[in-house]
């Protein structure tokens, strides 16, 4: 292996800021930020510690097999013969679809692609899905029925720092992505920065003294602001009349289905006070190039888009962009803020259950011919669409009897976690690919350690659609493979004639060639072309010499008539609504110290020093009314379950609401809380809002005596 430095990308979030990894004689890495147009130089706290994870104590090593209810381990042909003879099984008596594949916004684009690959063409299941529907399904199909197309944003990030308004709505990047709020120091300076948050979060208060605006709404009255200000753009002729006429069709809809939002009924719903609300608009409409702005921006993340009415408070979203007149002009237009390292690329390559790879349907015959070709198959043999991740996963025990989990620990990280549990536990096989035993590792029949991030070559596709390469700098410890050379031999012992590369460069020009033609389009890059100049931006669409595409839109919107579809939206009520016996919302969300379920970095001890467990957040004015005091143990109770952790005391968060992250398991697991309902477009679970009761522990245990 290389001593020399190795250039590569952090193995957390989608900002995948650029690190170089040096290898220190004891063998550990030392981490060092990179210059990149997306990080600047800079790191987080999970960045800088990243490579502890690597060799944490109870790193996974060697294959596990469940005897007599303990994982043994075992080696390599033992554990895949069993897995073999296992699904062969199940899938004689109960047909192929009775082994489903859980995949993960975490993987390589090359894993993702294999993933996807090994479950219609090895497993010949159509259960396939993964835990990016978490993370922004719901902008995805927000994107793709108004713009044609799904690509996080539209533009480079570096486009943020020149634009003179940003509208963030649902997002923490203060906390999640804090490299990111450099590129913010514009607006924040010019007082440009409108954030919509329930919690005064670190980004909200970003706000602070440079004039921006913090609007705190009721949660799940997001859809309803936005309709308030779009209200007050088209009552005031503040929209771009001329690039709407030109641009869209069918904004008469989207103009009439405002009408009934004026601002004192807005405010009265949102509780986001009316003069707030006319100055959010005035700000955007000042920025907005029709009325001579230097160009604004509209971004949305998790925190509006993870509720069931998700898809439409992102159409909402999009259709203030395009009254603005911003998609498509300079340092302009909507993007999303995605969560995960690779959730971009991770369900551009196949696995989501409705898509094959270059974010082609499953159920267009075209692209079912173009893709059959490249793996060698006949058309018909590709199984149909699936379901979305919740459907999935509430199949288990039912219609699904084996599951593959790869890269995700969704017994913490899924919603209704407890209900999950019971169901895995019911399952007929279990094997997780992993690096570390997670809460869902721990109740496998088969456990196989792969190689992860710093151990294996690959490429990820950041936020902006930008693909980039992760590259070996270490071996991977003990007997761990890499996950595509498992896939490889697992779908031969399962018999499957077409061939599987091993090689991450060889996979990914095989991906390249089924991504050709589709609306993501990688059949220019390669792992040559991106090593040889890593700093050109290579957004993909990338067809051709692989230049890619950083900004999008400029031309037209990827519509066959190049014109954007707006949509009329109405806004929802949480599925889950406040009722006498749960008085309160819940919202959830992270800290800055831990990425996503936390497998990885509860076990950095830095970062568990940080932030050691879980904690529910609430105000002054409720905590005073309930009797709790800070520090004091809090039950939170919803209609699926409780948790149970200390209470932090603090007027950031709205007296109607409490907040909790969502990164540990135990009793203070908060997705034993969440709502499992889903967005009836994008199939997004309502994370983001549920009704709970919340009282001192000691009450919970007394009554419960
Ligand atoms: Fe950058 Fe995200 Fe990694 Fe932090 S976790 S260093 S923000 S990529």
């Amino acid at each position: 292996m290389p001593a020399t430095p190795t250039d590569t990308h952090c193995p957390y979030c989608a900002l995948q800021c650029a690190m170089r990894l040096t290898p220190e004689a004891d063998g550990h890495l030392t981490v060092a930020p990179r210059e990149f147009p997306t990080n600047r130089g800079r790191l987080c706290q999970k960045g800088w510690t990243a490579a502890e994870v690597l060799t944490v104590p109870d790193r996974l090593t060697r294959p596990l097999v469940r005897r007599d209810g303990r994982l043994v381990p075992v080696s390599w042909d033992e554990a895949l013969d069993e897995i073999t003879a296992r699904v062969t099984a199940l899938q004689a008596e109960h047909g192929h679809d009775t082994v489903a594949v859980f995949g993960s916004g975490g993987l390589t684009n090359e894993k993702a692609y294999q993933l996807g690959k090994f479950a219609r063409v090895a497993l010949r299941t159509r259960h396939i899905d993964y835990n990016g529907r978490f993370c922004m399904s719901s902008a995805a199909a927000a994107g793709n029925r108004t713009l044609g197309i799904d690509r996080g944003l539209p533009f480079p990030l570096t486009d943020l720092a020149e634009t003179q308004a940003v509208l963030l709505l649902g997002s923490n990047v203060a906390d999640t992505m804090p490299p990111l709020v450099q590129h913010l120091g514009g607006v924040r300076r010019s007082g440009g920065l409108v954030v919509v948050d329930p919690r005064r979060s670190a980004t909200a208060a970003l706000t602070d003294g440079g004039g921006g605006l913090h609007l705190q709404p009721l949660p799940g009255t997001d859809l309803v602001l936005l309709l308030g200000i779009l209200h007050l753009l088209v009552v005031g002729e503040l929209a771009d009349e001329e690039y709407l006429e030109a641009r869209t069709t069918g904004w008469d809809a989207v103009r009439r289905s405002v009408a009934g939002w004026w601002p004192q009924r807005v405010a009265h719903v949102t509780g986001v006070p009316e003069p707030e609300l006319r100055r959010a608009a005035q700000v955007l409409a000042d920025a907005a190039p029709v009325h001579g702005g230097r160009g604004a921006m509209v971004l949305t993340g998790r925190g509006v888009e993870q509720h069931t009415g998700g898809t439409d408070t992102v159409s909402g979203a999009i259709n203030l962009a395009l009254a603005l007149g911003l998609p498509g002009r300079p340092r302009s237009g909507y993007g999303c803020l995605t969560g995960q390292g690779n959730g971009q690329g991770g369900r551009e390559h196949g696995q989501k259950c409705d898509q094959l790879p270059g974010y082609r349907s499953i159920s267009d015959p075209d692209a079912r011919r173009h893709v059959a070709a490249v793996w060698g198959v006949r058309p018909d043999d590709l199984p149909g669409a699936g379901v979305p991740a919740v459907e999935l996963l509430d199949k288990l025990g039912g219609e699904v009897r084996a599951l593959f989990v790869h890269g995700s620990n969704p017994v913490v990280s899924a919603p209704n976690a407890g209900g999950l549990r019971e169901r895995l536990a019911a399952l007929d096989l279990l094997v997780v690919c992993d690096v570390v035993p997670s809460e869902t590792a721990e109740l496998a029949d088969v456990v196989l350690p792969v190689a992860q991030w710093a151990e294996e070559e690959g490429t990820m596709t950041n936020l902006e659609g930008r693909v980039l390469r992760r590259r070996r700098a270490v071996d991977p410890p003990g007997e761990v493979r890499d996950e595509l050379v498992v896939l490889a031999d697992l779908a031969a012992r399962l018999g499957c004639a077409a061939p599987f590369a091993v090689d991450a460069d060889e996979v990914f020009d095989e991906l390249a060639a089924a991504s050709a033609g589709g609306r993501a389009d990688y059949s220019g890059l390669s792992h040559r072309l991106l090593d040889e100049a890593p700093e050109v931006a290579r957004h993909w669409p990338a067809p051709g010499d692989g230049g890619g595409t950083p900004r999008l839109f400029g031309q037209g919107f990827a519509q066959p008539d190049g014109r954007a579809r707006p949509v009329a939206v109405v806004p929802h009520r949480p599925a889950d609504d406040l009722r006498p016996d749960a008085p309160v919302y819940l919202v959830t969300g992270r800290v800055l110290a831990h990425y996503q379920s936390g497998a990885q970095t509860r076990r950095v001890p830095e970062l568990h020093r940080a932030a050691g467990g879980a904690f529910v957040e609430l105000h002054p004015q409720l905590a005073a009314g309930l009797g709790i005091r800070d520090g004091e143990p809090v039950s939170v109770t919803s209609s699926r379950g409780t948790a149970t952790a200390p209470a932090r005391i603090t007027s950031s968060t709205r007296p109607d609401t409490v907040f909790m992250p969502f990164h540990w398991s135990g009793p203070g697991s908060a997705n034993t809380l969440t709502d499992d309902s889903t967005d009836p477009v994008s199939g997004m679970p309502a994370f983001k809002v549920c009704a709970v009761s919340v009282a001192p522990a000691a009450t919970m245990m007394e009554e419960s005596a």
